[in-house]
């Protein structure tokens, strides 16, 4: 704390994983003599940057970018630019560092990073989006490149600010290095399924959870926070299997349809229109618009899937879900549920799928365009939803293992945090300190 002051996330999302790791150190001394954790929770580089651009009234603005390079023992460093206004130092450090295990849990030979800006892309016009991605990427392009560091999507970053982003690498290179981002578009290098990868295997994960206990998603009552990327394909593929998603959100509240969620019109709205979520409710009279986000976790369900931001999960909100009887928890955003949340979920036996397991199919997506790209092919839907899948059911096997081998069984915080440990600790011990 006194060498990162301020940086409250990071100190939250260091605290969770150091919390589970002490049964491995106390079982294999090696890590505390190679220092480890004192490499691991420093970053191998961290750049910040200025970004300038031209409004559409001719006003220069001024924005901050960042990337940090977080720990490349495994791969080149890989992880989202996130553009929001709350990004700072703090938010990028706790997404690089869970990005760390969360990229070894795949099983994908990637290393962590992430990256961003305070850029607000609502209310821009898309003269000013290309402006400020260009301008960002015009600095960007100095620290990555398909074998050292691969960025992608995350809030506020989608298929048109990649697209922009990957124009202007291309240019500033000269080159075409299809492999220096994922999440293009299919068109020029891009995955299939990459769109529908986060919420679809955080679906698959919360599958493996339930199915462990002879439950399912069919017929169930499902809540998912957001409308945006993860939350969309997480709608879509519960919808697939059986269940009925009653509400979804934005930043300024939520719709809660007791009909279950028209998805065409919520992808229309958010996707093609870029409106705001309250618009649904002039097309499904039926359907109820709340202001304020929170109030969503106190519509009863069996399965709550969290895919807007951190901490959108308080200890109240927990306590609420499980006074309504909530079943499991999977984590589609990156940690939505605050540290007393998590310990409410556990101590009252709801299964709990965290954000580094049940969300890690985007980037194991990712790493799967990275290697179409490499190989100049393109591999059909199917095909990259099967590897989807089964990467998705590894991640839940592997979890659940280490949690068992270290004493916590059932606990798949510890165990994720484990699983996904191990293989970069013993990269790093492998390859002397650096
Ligand atoms: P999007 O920008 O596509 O969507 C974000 C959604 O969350 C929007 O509906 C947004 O509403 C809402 N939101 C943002 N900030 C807040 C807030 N402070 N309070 C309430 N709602 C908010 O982002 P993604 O869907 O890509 O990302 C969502 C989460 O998933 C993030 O935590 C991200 O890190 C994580 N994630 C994403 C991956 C991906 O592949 N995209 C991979 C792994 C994790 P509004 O439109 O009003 O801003």
């Amino acid at each position: 704390i006194k060498r990162n002051p301020y940086e409250s996330e990071f100190h939250q999302a260091v605290k969770e994983i150091l919390d589970s790791l002490i049964p491995v150190f106390a079982k294999h001394p090696k890590y505390a003599e190679h220092g480890i954790l004192e490499r691991l929770v420093e970053p191998e580089r961290m750049v910040s940057f200025r970004v300038p651009w031209v409004d559409d009234q001719g006003k220069v603005q001024v924005n901050r970018g960042f990337r940090v390079q977080f720990n490349s023992a495994i791969g080149p460093y890989k992880g989202g630019l996130r553009f929001h206004p709350s990004v700072n130092a703090s938010i990028i450090k706790f997404l690089g560092f869970e990005q760390i295990l969360k990229n070894s849990l795949t099983g994908q030979p990637i290393g962590g990073g992430k990256g961003g800006s305070d850029f607000d892309p609502k209310g821009k016009s898309d003269n000013e989006i290309m402006r400020f991605t260009q301008s960002f990427m015009t600095e960007l392009s100095k620290y990555i490149g398909p074998d050292t560091d691969v960025p992608a999507g995350d809030i506020g970053v989608g298929a048109r600010e990649i697209g922009y982003m990957f124009g202007q690498y291309k240019k500033i290179r000269g080159g075409y290095e299809a492999g220096v981002l994922t999440g293009k578009g299919i068109i020029y290098g891009g995955s299939l399924a990459r769109t529908e990868a986060t919420g679809y295997g955080c679906v698959y994960f919360a599958n493996e959870m339930l199915n462990f206990k002879g439950l399912s998603f069919k017929d169930s009552t499902v809540v998912v926070s957001g409308s945006g990327n993860v939350s969309i394909y997480a709608i879509e593929k519960a919808h697939q299997l059986g269940a009925k998603v009653v509400a979804c959100s934005d930043s300024n509240g939520y719709i809660y349809d007791p009909n279950g969620i028209d998805l065409d019109t919520v992808k229309r709205l958010k996707e093609v229109e870029r409106k705001r979520i309250k618009e649904y409710v002039t097309e499904h009279p039926e359907a109820v618009y709340t202001e304020g986000c929170n109030g969503i976790w106190t519509i009863p369900c069996d399965i709550a899937l969290p895919c807007a931001t951190q901490n959108e999960i308080d200890e109240e909100s927990a306590k609420t879900l499980v006074a309504n009887g909530v079943k499991a928890i999977s984590e589609g955003a990156n940690m939505p549920s605050t540290l007393e949340a998590i310990d409410v979920f556990l101590n009252n036996n709801v299964l709990f799928g965290p954000a580094k397991a049940a969300n890690a199919g985007g980037v194991a997506v990712s790493a799967l365009e990275m290697a179409q790209n490499g190989m100049r092919l393109s591999w059909t839907f199917d095909e990259v939803d099967a590897k989807l899948h089964s990467i998705m059911q590894n991640i839940y096997e592997n979890s659940v293992k280490a949690a068992e081998e270290y004493g916590y069984s059932g606990n798949l915080v510890v165990g994720a945090n484990i699983a996904g440990f191990i293989r970069v600790a013993d990269a790093m011990i492998a390859q002397g300190v650096v």
